[in-house]
């Protein structure tokens, strides 16, 4: 088991730090967030051999950083850093390197971008997995796990999966190592260039490493084979010592003791071309016990005596004890025991300083063994209860590595999980903030639109209300001017004739008054002399005049009416006809009294009037409407008009019955008079 466990802390370094120098010259289809000339620029840097010695190892990176802003293209950006922070790292400034990635995974997390995000994560994994940040490197892989499935770039998917497989397998989760071995192997399968063998060659020796730790040798064993075919065919002569040595360990599990010695022989003659002692000493003792399992005692004896002169030269204290041991044991078997047991016992205490329970219950199996061989039954009782004490806490120790392997895997993964729920808590609030503000300014917005409505509306409700108000005023207007004669403003024959038909309608509701209406008509005498003589403007002055003292003589309930040019209508409301003749004797005297004053002169000015009741004697209306009546007054005025004018004639009664008068009082009505059927009166105006 010890042997395993050397081999595999020889080949960490070696291996990770090369999976760094993997992804130099990828041609990858995933251009879009990459700057050609940094990407080959990063290549070379991994190309270059690495100087510790120099003055400033960083130089080149730095010098690639230098170049590298918030213009170049996140994925040529991330990896320059993530190469810059690992430089660093291995040169021991970890503060300075840790400042880098964590500013390079919040610009990597801001752009969204999966493969900058793994990409950055993984450089902050490999930070923690080199500091020894085992249980951080955990939480970290758990939380970058969701999106390593988005990943496009191989370059990324295979650095993660391997950096994720290694962890992992550190861990002793083997079989979550191997999924991810094999994932990076799909990457691999996806690139195409002069790294893509050595980095499946790399990919299969740590997956054969993987397969060993599993206890799956026969698996192990192809795969290693697979890995020394391809370091042979493709050049990669720098991997058979380890290749071999693994190959020649695992056919020792499987009881391969000649394979084993003849794999082990290859590594001794490889690791000597490459000058690594470890593994020649390695091999040889193994080699040696391959001979103690065949109980080729000689042969063994031969191999560790040839190791020991190779470790004293090397003063490799450790190996010594442990070939001395091995020596003690083959005198015990030899039948030196007394030579033996010795070696064996002082040997013993001392590799026990320097090894694991695990390996010390190994050694006692031997030393147990030699005991046996030896007759010493009391101190092969003694060896074998302290071996098994060493058993039962080995056993305790490893239930609780796997318990506890478990629960480390555990808290990762809830860590990860409280992590994110945090984020997305973080997340939440920032957007609840921002909702805020946004429901803010909708609200000012809208405050604004209210306002500016309000105001507009206001405006627009003043101007309907100034619009509607100059409607009504002119549809006063034109409702006056429909019912009004512009130039005296009294009424016009249309509104007259709309009042005569509204009293048609009534009357037949309400017949009863305690008097009836009466018409009465004017005509101004001579009127176009005015017009000749004085003017046009002169006569229109004396037309608004005479309304005007037609108004004034009238009561508010008649209807004062230009009728035509010089012609004046009064519609009397229940007028006494007793009172008739007398009335229009005061109409006629306020035309005739005074002159009209216009603006030059005086004029006098008289009228002729004809006048009739309504209705008219015993007359019903069907019979006698206020058209025939106009018709008897117009006559009426008339025939005061052949009698001299400036005086009134009205048509009061009849003194015979309607029927026999009927057609003479439409058409003959100076001869009804004069036959005495009809009941009228004289008036006669102002003496001028
Ligand atoms: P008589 O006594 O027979 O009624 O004579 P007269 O001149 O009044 O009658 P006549 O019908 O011949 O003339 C009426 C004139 O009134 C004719 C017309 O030019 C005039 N007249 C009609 N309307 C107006 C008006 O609005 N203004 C003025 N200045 N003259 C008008
Ligand atoms: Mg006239
Ligand atoms: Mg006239």
């Amino acid at each position: 088991m010890h042997l395993a466990t050397r081999i595999a802390l020889f080949l960490t370094f070696a291996l990770l730090c090369c999976s760094f120098g993997l992804f130099a010259q990828d041609e990858y289809s995933f251009r879009v967030h990459e700057d050609p000339t940094i990407e080959s620029e990063l290549d070379d840097y991994l190309r270059a051999p690495r100087n510790p010695e120099a003055e400033n190892p960083h130089e080149l990176i730095e010098s690639i950083v230098a170049k590298v802003d918030e213009q170049t293209p996140i994925m040529s950006w991330v990896r320059a850093r993530g190469y810059y922070a690992i430089d660093l790292l291995v040169d021991e400034q970890d503060e300075k390197a840790w400042e880098i990635t964590e500013d390079m995974v919040t610009v990597a997390e801001f752009t969204g971008v999966a493969d900058a995000i793994v990409e950055a994560r993984a450089v902050e994994i490999t930070l923690h997995y080199f500091s020894d940040q085992t249980q951080d490197a955990l939480v970290a892989i758990e939380r970058v796990l969701p999106l390593m499935t988005d990943i496009q770039s191989p370059r990324v998917r295979y650095f993660a999966h391997n950096l994720v497989g290694r962890v992992f397998h550190d861990v002793g989760d083997y079989e979550g190592a191997l999924e991810h071995y094999l994932s990076a192997y799909e990457a691999v399968r996806e690139t195409d260039d002069e790294r893509t063998v050595l980095r499946r060659q790399f990919l299969n020796t740590s997956i054969a490493y993987l397969q060993s730790d599993l206890r799956d040798y026969e698996s192990a064993l192809e795969t290693s084979q697979r890995a020394i075919d391809t370091a042979k065919t493709e050049g990669f002569e720098r991997d058979l010592p380890d290749l071999y040595l693994l190959k020649g360990y695992l056919e020792g599990q499987m009881g391969q003791s000649a394979a084993s010695i003849a794999s082990h022989e290859e590594a001794i003659v490889w690791a000597r071309q490459f000058d690594i002692p470890e593994i020649v000493l390695l091999s040889m003792n193994n080699i040696g016990s391959s001979w103690l399992d065949e109980k080729e005692f000689e042969q063994a004896r031969e191999v560790f005596q040839e190791a020991l002169a190779e470790a004293e030269a090397l003063d490799d204290q450790a190996t010594k004890a442990l070939l001395l041991f091995n020596l003690g044991y083959v005198e015990v078997m030899t039948g030196n025991a007394e030579v033996g047991i010795p070696m064996m016992e002082t040997n013993a205490e001392i590799m026990k300083e320097d090894s694991t329970d695990a390996d010390h219950a190994d050694t006692l199996n031997s030393l147990i063994e030699a005991y046996v061989e030896a007759g010493l039954f009391e101190n092969a009782t003694n060896a074998l209860i302290e071996q098994r004490d060493l058993n039962k806490t080995l056993h305790e120790r490893e239930r609780e590595e796997t318990l506890s392997e478990l629960q480390t895997r555990y808290e990762a993964n809830e860590q990860a999980t409280q992590i994110d729920l945090l984020e997305q808590r973080n997340e939440l609030q920032q957007r609840a903030i921002e909702n805020a503000e946004l429901q803010k300014k909708l609200f000012i917005l809208f405050a604004i639109v209210v306002v500016l409505g309000s105001v507009l509306l206001f405006q627009l409700y003043r101007a309907a209300r100034r619009a509607n108000r100059k409607l009504k005023d002119t549809n006063r207007q034109l409702e006056y001017q429909s019912t009004h004669d512009a130039l005296t403003a009294l009424l016009n024959r249309r509104s007259f004739q709309e009042a005569m038909k509204k009293r048609e309608r009534q009357a037949r509701y309400s017949d009863q008054h305690e008097y009836p209406d009466a018409l009465l008509l004017l005509d101004v005498d001579f009127f176009k002399k005015i017009n000749d003589n004085r003017g046009h403007m002169a006569g229109d002055q004396v037309l608004v005049e005479l309304g005007k003292r037609l108004k004034k003589v009238s009561r508010a309930t008649d209807m004062v009416v230009r009728w035509g040019g010089e012609e004046f209508l009064l519609y009397l409301k229940e007028m006494n006809p007793e009172r008739l003749p007398e009335f229009t004797q005061r109409v006629l005297q306020v035309i005739g009294e005074k002159p009209v004053q216009t603006k030059d002169e005086a004029i006098q000015v008289t009228a002729t009037a004809g006048f009739i009741p309504l209705p008219f004697g015993n007359v019903s209306e069907s019979q006698l409407n206020w058209e025939k009546c106009l018709q008897i007054a117009d006559m009426a005025l008339y025939i005061g008009k052949v009698h001299g004018r400036n005086r009134g004639l009205g048509v009061m009664g009849l003194n015979v019955p309607f029927e026999e008068t009927k057609e003479a009082l439409e058409k003959d009505l100076a001869g009804a008079i004069e036959k005495g059927w009809v009941h009228s009166v004289d008036v006669s105006g102002p003496e001028v």
